[in-house]
């Protein structure tokens, strides 16, 4: 395989503690291309956005998720190639955001998220409250319907607060009803914790979405909700955000709003490594909160999730463009 161009810094020669963060210790391309203006196979960003969270401090999960980033290597645990050596990935910094201004914020997040799409990047954020995930749709679906594997405690299907849209509990409402979505191909998986009212997931229902209660996955167990994860998205186009507040307290004491009895880390990374195969365009991990878990761990969590998006990530973007093949003698003789 040849050797791809971008690559984390080598944790042999430079220590895990030395050297600036970024995510999984890439180079960092704030222009968002690597050297001589070559694309970047996936781009992997912040989206420092928390403006409408009860706790926030999801503004710094980029940066701690960076830093706790660094105790990440080039191999899933589950073994499979390196995402480093499948493609070209960079950590292409924060899209901008304007503290307080959530229109604007929402506008500059999907500006962004567009431009790097437009080169051909494929994108892995990271949170943010769940806020960051409607801008990233909006700056980057185009063209058919998106399934969406939705890891939450909430159903994210609010129709607004407050009197406003756009909130870190309505992201898959709007996705659907300004149609990037196809609620027939969503799966939320992790639902639980007390409730508004008892018709919370009404729109839910009423549209065909799937929902995997903690309820539901205690009965199903692990393997069943992997083949059911898999049979409601299917082969088409397919974006998986994970808000850690799906995963219990216990590995996201970090975050927002947090509900007891929730997934094991563990079923976490399994769950997250049986996406291989899928037609995956981009995901995210959302709501890590530094200011309430200083420790770092639920952060260090973050960094583990993401990585294994970027595993089945790199692998389906190689599955969907190849490599160009070294030419061979008939093709070149062909050429002539
Ligand atoms: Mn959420």
């Amino acid at each position: 395989m040849a050797a791809k161009t971008l690559q984390p810094i080598d944790s042999m020669k430079f220590p895990r503690f030395s050297q600036p963060a970024t995510f999984f210790r890439t180079p960092l391309c704030l222009e968002g291309t690597g050297p001589g203006g070559a694309p970047l196979d996936i781009a992997v960003i912040g989206v420092p956005f928390d403006f409408q969270t009860n706790r926030p401090g999801a503004r710094h999960g980029p940066a701690q998720i960076r830093e706790m980033s660094r105790l990440i290597r080039r191999h899933s645990a589950s073994g499979g190639p390196s995402p480093f050596d499948l493609c070209n990935i960079a950590d292409a910094g924060d899209a901008p955001v304007i503290p307080l201004d959530i229109k604007r914020s929402i506008d500059e997040i999907a500006a962004f998220c567009a431009e790097l799409d437009a080169r051909g990047s494929m994108l892995l954020a990271a949170g943010g409250d769940h806020g960051a995930t409607y801008p990233i749709w909006k700056g980057i679906h185009r063209g058919e319907k998106w399934g969406v594997i939705h890891f939450d405690s909430h159903p994210d299907t609010y129709h607004s607060f407050w009197g406003d849209r756009h909130n870190h509990g309505t992201l898959l409402r709007a996705g659907i009803e300004e149609g990037m979505i196809d609620p027939k191909r969503v799966i939320s998986i992790g639902i639980r914790g007390t409730r508004f009212a008892l018709d919370d997931r009404a729109f839910n229902k009423k549209t065909g979405m799937r929902v995997v209660t903690m309820d539901d996955f205690e009965r199903m167990g692990r393997d069943r909700v992997i083949r059911e994860i898999r049979r409601v998205v299917g082969r088409g186009p397919t974006y998986v955000t994970f808000d850690v507040d799906g995963l219990d307290p216990a590995y996201c004491i970090g975050t927002g709003a947090p509900e007891p009895g929730g997934i094991m880390m563990r079923d976490a990374l399994v769950m997250l490594r049986s996406l291989k195969g899928l037609n995956i365009v981009g995901a995210d991990v959302c709501e890590v909160s530094p200011p309430l878990d200083p420790s770092g761990h639920t952060a260090l969590n973050a960094a583990n999730l993401m990585f294994e998006l970027l595993c089945v990530m790199a692998e389906a973007r190689v599955r969907r463009e190849p490599p160009a093949r070294r030419p061979t003698r008939r093709s070149r003789r062909r050429a002539k």
